[in-house]
């Protein structure tokens, strides 16, 4: 199932990253790795403040 989550980096940024992201995201505005593929769903480094 695909979905987008809404995630908050430790920096304070908040955007949204889709859960099963094929590639590496980084945050906007510090650019740390929020979420890491895994070949299924995304392991979610950052905290994740709902589901959309
Ligand atoms: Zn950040």
């Amino acid at each position: 199932m695909s979905r987008f989550l809404r995630v908050k980096c430790e920096c304070g940024n908040e955007q949204n990253v889709f859960g099963n992201a094929t590639v590496k995201v980084a945050c906007l505005q510090c650019k740390k790795t929020l979420a890491i593929p895994t070949g299924g769903r995304a392991k979610i480094v950052g905290k994740v403040l709902k589901v959309l």
